[in-house]
């Protein structure tokens, strides 16, 4: 067993703080990886502040996890020492129910397990990657190709994939008006990707404060929430909407923004219920959906197609001691637009 360091959580409102967390012993099967970078996602927040239920204290948070392989087991047959991976939500999974068969894995039947706050398979509690090292099945790791800079791709390992399943799956393309709603660590990535994709892009914000970082990342049209205009001018537009708020908001307003036949996706995850009424999605055969990140096969193919199209995320490399005041600007959209942790200063 290894002993490293993190930064972790004792408590829903203490902040985090050093700590030690064990690593298992590297198994036939098991890739330990050096941990270079790691994302900082809002549900990291959430999850140590209790918001989505009890967490189980000390944990360390984090997937969006960047590094170099320092060790494999025997049976390893798709990394080795030197490669450059990453690791996002999930380290486990049953892989034997009709989700995992298709690698749908963040859809595991049996429940998979998270990269922290989860039970792992030999009882313990998953510490994520605000610490130095993880060591998890080759099953779950992904590469990272040469061409991106391993912190800038840390963030694609949740905010990457959790916005890119879904555009592809609901088709954005080529013909297709896609909005993004929120421009944080998921929505960047949204814009990014939607763009790449060849969508006609709209981002709607708050406000206009981060106008040209919209129009720069790719998105076609920026307007503000904070203007009721806005709802009014974009009546019935879009074939899709990505909601990235953490927040709960007025759903009926943005259900009306949807052309017929239009779908919005829920990939913002606020504690508290979110209500609508049926009427707009009945009056235009609207759907309302969710989506959680992706499979390992589609993270992997996302990270490829970042590679293609020379995407990563927009980033703010900060010292592990900056976590804490990284989490008070992120509760308050101060983000552009991920926080990296930069994992040598754990050492
Ligand atoms: P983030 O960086 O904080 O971005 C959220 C954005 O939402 C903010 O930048 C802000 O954008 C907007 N926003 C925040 N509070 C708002 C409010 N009260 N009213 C209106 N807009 C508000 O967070 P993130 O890391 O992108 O994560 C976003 C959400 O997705 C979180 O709830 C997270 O837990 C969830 N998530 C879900 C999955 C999944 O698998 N479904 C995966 C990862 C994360 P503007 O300043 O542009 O308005
Ligand atoms: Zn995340």
């Amino acid at each position: 067993m290894l002993t490293v360091n993190s930064y972790s959580a004792t408590s829903a409102t203490e902040p985090l703080a050093p700590a030690r967390v064990e690593r298992r012993d590297v198994g036939p099967r098991d890739v330990l990886i050096e941990i270079k970078y790691c994302g900082i996602c809002h549900s990291d927040i959430h999850f140590v502040r209790g918001e989505w239920g009890t967490a189980p204290y000390p944990v360390a948070p984090g997937h969006e996890i960047a590094g170099i392989v320092a060790a494999v087991g025997p049976e390893v047959t798709q990394y080795a020492v030197g490669d450059r991976v990453g690791v996002g939500c999930m380290v486990d999974s049953c892989g034997e129910c009709s989700s995992c068969r298709k690698g749908e894995e963040q859809y595991c039947l049996k429940g998979n397990t998270l990269t922290y706050g989860s039970t792992d398979k030999d009882g313990r509690i998953t510490q994520g990657g605000y610490s130095t090292h993880i060591v998890v099945t080759e099953d779950f790791v992904v590469r990272i190709p040469e061409g991106i800079e391993l912190d800038s791709a840390a963030p694609l390992l949740c905010a990457g994939i959790t916005t890119y399943s879904p555009l592809r799956r609901w088709g954005a393309g080529p013909g297709k008006k896609v909005a993004v709603v929120g421009l944080g660590g998921l929505g960047h990535m949204a814009v990014k990707l939607a763009h790449a994709l060849g969508a006609e892009v709209t981002v709607l914000s708050q406000s206009l404060k981060k106008r040209e970082d919209g129009l720069r990342l790719g998105a076609d049209h920026y307007y503000a929430t904070s203007d009721p205009e806005t709802f009014e001018q974009l009546a019935g537009s879009f074939d899709l909407i990505v909601n990235t708020i953490s927040a709960k908001i007025d759903l009926d307003a943005y259900l009306s923004l949807l052309a017929v036949d239009g779908t919005m996706v829920n990939v913002g995850a606020p504690a508290e219920p979110l209500a609508f009424n049926v009427f707009p999605l009945i009056m235009s055969r609207r759907s309302f959906a969710g989506s959680a990140i992706g499979g390992i096969r589609e993270t992997q193919e996302m990270l490829d197609f970042c590679a293609q199209h020379h995407l990563g995320a927009e980033i703010e490399v900060i010292s592990a001691d900056k976590i804490n005041e990284a989490y008070e600007r992120v509760l308050a959209s101060d983000v552009r637009y991920r926080f990296v942790i930069d994992i040598s200063t754990l050492a």
